[in-house]
């Protein structure tokens, strides 16, 4: 079993340095503003080819989670958790919840966004605010 590894497309490498300086940059539209995830070429609300990378506020709301019983990756023992974040920018972000987890359900709880290294790379994880 190996551990995971980032998925990097044609336009993810901006976003993965800003973690690696514990500050997650999204692409945010020089025409609309719209902050986007996945980072893409075009942005999906008004088409335009004109971005940059701001680096987020950390906070948002969980909208779905769920706990692995079953092991997939190396670096990821089960059981583990795996959370939905609506940022507060606007977009859903998949990232794990650090810490003692929520009585009954996740969703609506608060979050604050924070960053770990983890096998070789640095990455966000959530901690309850
Ligand atoms: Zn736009």
């Amino acid at each position: 079993m190996d551990n995971s590894q980032p998925v990097m497309g044609f336009y993810d490498t901006p976003m993965w340095q800003s973690m690696e300086d514990c500050k997650l940059a999204l692409q945010s539209c020089d025409d609309c503003s719209h902050v986007r995830y996945p980072p893409a070429p075009v942005c999906p609300v008004c088409l335009s080819e004109h971005a940059n990378w701001k680096p987020v506020a950390g906070t948002g709301t969980i909208v779905s989670w769920v706990v692995f019983h079953r092991q997939y990756f190396s670096d990821f023992p089960a059981p583990y958790n795996s959370i939905a974040v609506r940022l507060d920018e606007g977009p859903i972000i998949i990232t794990q919840l650090f810490g003692t987890p929520p009585e009954g359900s996740w969703i609506g709880r608060r979050i604050v966004l924070g960053y770990d290294e983890h096998a070789g790379r640095t990455q966000h994880h959530a901690l309850l605010a």
